[in-house]
């Protein structure tokens, strides 16, 4: 009855009940309702699975508040895969009960051949600007205060630069940067900051003009079957390009892009090969300028003003990517800079992409937790590796009124390079 889900009938039963999962999970803390952690959630699964739940809509909405954070997975004894489950899930209730329209409308004609995103965005962009005297009448607001969107009327990234970015010197190697659609419309400043630090270190950057969306968030939604055109999109944008790597800022991108082979495996059985070598070559940058360069040489001669920061652990990078302490190694690289730890800095800061969007309230409540550890730390700038973790931490920081930026690693490391300061 549910072939996706079918497939995990073991991993379901592998949860024992224990309940370590309530220890961790944000939406738990956010609304104390068991429903709402993932033995509770894996209860509701395992009842669909056996026939004696139907797919009502309060299952739905369940299943639908799970930010896929992965915090349950990584503490959980049985190691139940959670976010895989909830992922097969979603797609399961997409199949059965039909995509929303319009979302579907924009996943086929706008994401699938992507150069309508860019004039889009910045159409919204404008209006958002002309609209932001009424934001009191914004449907996202938060105890009185409408969300706070950045600006996306900019030309996008991958407008302002050429196919090729060649270093001025010596050339020590060369990579793909899969921008993304966060860094490409809405944040091009980490954007330009990852090419400027990679280009300084002798790094030539390619960057494929048909890159597409890397299907994340239609993942989520349940939507697979666009999300294997969009895989089958990438994998013929980046291939033969003869890179030593694949890099991104967007660790949402690349959680998601490592999981091209388990896409493509069934419906393009003919792509996984090639799926493989592609998520192979993919690697967050933080990563890939500790392995690969020599710019921890080069911050020693570097430097900011006395600068006392604090860092966010974006949820895909340390618990999808397997990273966390390579920013730390880069922040605490550069002279000048104190890292000042949250008490808890891989706690979800509630944005999760979309879920933002559908669940803004629920999404506050969880920020609001992270807000408060950010306090905690009277760090004068946060520091994330995530352009969906800054804008969420933007608003909540916005919201909780405190005056504190928030950047991406490398916009730090790119401006103690250039030895700016704040
Ligand atoms: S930690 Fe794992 S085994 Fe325990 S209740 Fe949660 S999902 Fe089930
Ligand atoms: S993925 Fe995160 S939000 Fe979802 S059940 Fe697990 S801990 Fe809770």
């Amino acid at each position: 009855m549910y072939p996706l889900l079918e497939k995990y009938r073991d991993d379901i039963y592998k949860c024992i009940r224990c309940g370590a999962c309530r220890a961790v999970c944000p939406t738990f803390a956010a609304e104390l309702d068991e429903t709402m952690t993932a033995r509770g959630r894996m209860a509701l699964v395992e009842a669909v699975l056996d026939g004696k739940l139907p797919l009502t809509d309060r299952f739905v909405e369940k299943m639908s508040t799970c930010i896929g954070c992965m915090a349950c997975s990584a503490d959980c004894p049985s190691g139940v895969p959670v976010e895989e489950i909830i992922l097969a899930v979603r797609a399961e209730i997409a199949r059965s009960r039909g995509m929303n329209p319009l979302q579907k409308l924009i996943a086929r004609n706008v994401l699938v051949p992507g150069w309508l995103l860019g004039p889009l965005s910045r159409i919204g962009g404008l209006t958002e600007r002309v609209l932001r005297p009424f934001s009191f009448l914004s449907p996202f607001q938060w105890k009185g205060m409408a969300r706070k969107f950045p600006d996306i009327s900019g030309l996008p990234l991958r407008d302002s630069y050429p196919e090729v970015v060649r270093p001025k010197g010596e050339v020590k190697g060369r990579v793909a940067f899969y921008v993304g659609c966060n860094i490409n419309l809405v944040y091009t400043d980490i954007g330009r900051s990852m090419i400027s630090l990679l280009t300084r270190l002798g790094i030539e950057v390619v960057m494929p003009s048909d890159e597409v969306c890397c299907g994340a968030p239609l993942l989520g939604l349940g939507e697979r079957e666009t999300v294997i055109d969009l895989a089958a999109k990438n994998l013929q944008a980046f291939a033969n390009l003869d890179v030593d790597a694949i890099v991104l800022g967007c660790p949402t991108c690349g959680h998601m892009l490592k999981k091209y082979p388990e896409m493509v495996a069934e419906a393009r059985p003919e792509l996984k090969e090639e799926a493989e070598a592609f998520a192979a070559k993919v690697m967050d940058i933080n990563d890939y300028l500790l392995k690969f360069t020599d710019i921890t040489s080069l911050l020693a001669n570097a430097g900011l003003d006395q600068l006392r920061v604090t860092y966010h652990d974006p949820c895909h990078l340390k618990r999808g990517m397997g990273i966390s302490k390579e920013p730390r190694s880069l922040i605490g690289t550069v002279p000048g800079v104190t890292l000042a730890e949250m008490s808890a800095p891989d706690r979800c800061c509630g944005f999760g992409g979309t879920f933002s969007l559908s669940h803004y309230d629920l999404s506050m409540k969880v920020g609001e937790m992270k807000a408060e550890d950010i306090r905690g730390t009277d760090a004068e700038l946060v520091i994330t590796s995530c352009p969906g973790c800054r804008m969420g931490l933007e608003d909540l920081l916005d919201k909780s009124g405190q005056e504190i930026p928030v950047k991406h690693v490398v916009q730090l490391l790119d401006e103690a390079l250039k030895g700016q300061g704040r």
